[in-house]
């Protein structure tokens, strides 16, 4: 670690050297210049090497793909360096790097593309990675038509350095897209760190391109190494997260992902009309390809935002039943009771239809627990519960929840006390024909107790007090013996 922070100090002396350079060895300038850019691409691509490894294994191809960029730069300042070894006073354009440069802007656009994480974009990632190389490449096969055709030297020196401007003007905005639009604070550092390594590298490279069109000073040497120098130290910084109180709102995010996009095919579609004249077929071809490119991406991101609407809603209702729903015995347990309890008691006093509500209660079940264990009674609990579902679905208007514990209610709605009584009846019969062995309960077998209460018999004031009223009813089937059935209001 403390060697690395040692490398980000050498470009102090490298710094220095370049202003000596300029000051003492004018003659043989390009040629040390471009020797001590590529010592500091050196040690900023030693320092990139360094992040790469210490970041966490998702981030790793971004800073791969930064890696490949420095290096595809420090191909062409090697070759520019070679060509200034026999030509040290510099030509206006040097040809052979521009492959080089191009090469580096499309990792860095396809590093501001890359989604590392979230599988929704990764098809939408892809489609931006091939518009990325279409656009380099339309943009390299433009530069080279414009060279190779060049009649005058200074106005195609211009408009290759204005064809740079705008591919570095370019990888930065999508760059800066990208920066604002991220959520997830270990990627921000790498979207920081290339947001402003791609203004750099396009605002600087610039200013000295115009400078040595128009003057003849050699300070503005000093630009090229800058975007390095400052990459390398950011890249040597031990801060964990850039922007750490920076949260992108959902508008922020839905503008610059929306416009990305529209940035790529935009670029394509610019470059496109400039064939048009030249080669129309190339030119259609592009135009097709950035717009259908455009078209498909919003298919992905549409397609995955509506499969992702499909899973929350199913979701969603899942979790609207796993609320109302008891885990051991799938029936409705107490909060779904209540909901039912409170929408049938206020359908009931609207109307007057009659309603019952019935506690159940398994008889001695503490004593089964202890006679055959509770994974036993859970069983148990599950095939009294299922006993009691199938016999109320013979019924219309049965309900059975599970209210908790070896408890369960019963809710009728329509019948009279009578019927109400007969339903109940038969639920207690079908429990005991189960014939589920039960050696300290009275009949050998489990069986079930209940309490009934009724609105046709009384008047509740609300549905707890009816609920009550059930519960009341239940202690007396208890008291006279379990495995029986006592009406609320009956004496006895
Ligand atoms: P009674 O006839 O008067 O209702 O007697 P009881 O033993 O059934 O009543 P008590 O309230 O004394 O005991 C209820 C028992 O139910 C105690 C508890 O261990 C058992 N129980 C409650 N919930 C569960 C459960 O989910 N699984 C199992 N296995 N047992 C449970
Ligand atoms: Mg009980
Ligand atoms: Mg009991």
């Amino acid at each position: 670690m403390k060697m690395y922070a040692g490398i980000s100090r050498a470009y102090v002396p490298l710094l220095l050297a370049q202003l000596g350079v300029i000051a003492w060895a004018p003659l043989h300038l390009l040629s040390w210049s471009y020797a001590v850019v590529l010592a500091m691409l050196a040690l900023t691509v030693l320092l990139c090497w360094r992040r790469r490894c210490v970041s966490v294994a998702h981030n790793r191809p971004l800073w791969s793909l930064l890696l490949l960029a420095l290096v595809a730069q420090g191909c062409a300042f090697g070759l520019l360096f070679t060509d200034s070894l026999s030509n040290p006073q510099g030509t206006l354009v040097a040809f052979d790097p521009t492959l080089y440069f191009c090469l580096s802007s499309l990792l860095l656009t396809i590093a501001a593309a890359y989604n590392p994480v979230a599988t929704l974009y990764r098809w939408a990632s892809i489609v931006d990675a091939l518009l990325a190389c279409a656009i380099a490449t339309l943009f390299y096969y433009t530069l080279h038509q414009v060279l190779n055709a060049a009649t005058q030297e200074s106005a195609t020196a211009t408009f290759v350095m204005r064809m740079f401007d705008a591919m570095g003007l370019f990888v930065a905005v999508f760059a800066t897209l990208r920066l604002v639009s991220t959520k997830r604070s270990d990627e921000r550092r790498f979207f920081f760190v290339l947001t402003v390594f791609a203004w750099l590298d396009a605002v600087l490279p610039g200013i000295h391109n115009r400078f040595i069109l128009s003057s003849e000073s050699y300070l503005p040497e000093l630009l090229l190494g800058l975007p390095f120098v400052v990459l390398g130290f950011l890249l040597g910084r031990r801060r964990k997260v850039w922007l750490r109180s920076y949260r992108p709102s959902r508008r922020i995010r839905h503008f610059a992902e929306s416009i990305s996009p529209f940035v790529m095919s935009l670029a394509l579609c610019c470059l496109a009309f400039a064939q048009l004249g030249k080669n129309p077929f190339l030119a259609t071809i592009m135009l097709i390809l950035a717009i259908t490119s455009y078209a498909a991406r919003n298919a992905i991101v549409l397609g995955q935002h509506l499969a992702f609407e499909d899973d929350l809603r199913k979701l969603k209702r899942g979790l609207q039943q796993a609320i109302v729903r008891d885990d051991l015995s799938s029936l409705l347990n107490r909060r779904g009771f209540y909901r039912l309890l409170r929408r049938e008691w206020a359908g009931a006093l609207e109307t007057g239809r009659a309603l019952s509500v019935a506690m159940i209660d398994i008889d001695s079940f503490k004593a089964f627990n202890d006679t055959y264990g509770h994974l036993a009674g859970d069983d148990c609990l599950v095939a009294v519960a299922h006993a009691l579902q199938r016999e109320a679905s013979q019924q219309p208007d049965v309900v059975v929840a599970r209210y908790g514990g070896e408890e369960f209610v019963a809710l009728m709605g329509g019948y009279d006390p009578a019927t109400s009584e007969d339903i109940l009846q038969r639920l207690r019969r079908r429990v005991e024909a189960m014939q589920i062995r039960h050696a300290r309960s009275i009949k050998d077998v489990v069986t079930i107790s209940a309490g009934l209460a009724s609105t046709a018999t009384a008047r509740y004031p609300d549905s707890d007090k009816f609920l009550n009223a059930a519960d009341g009813a239940l202690y007396v089937a208890k008291r006279n013996g379990r495995n029986c059935i006592h009406r609320a209001g009956d004496t006895g």
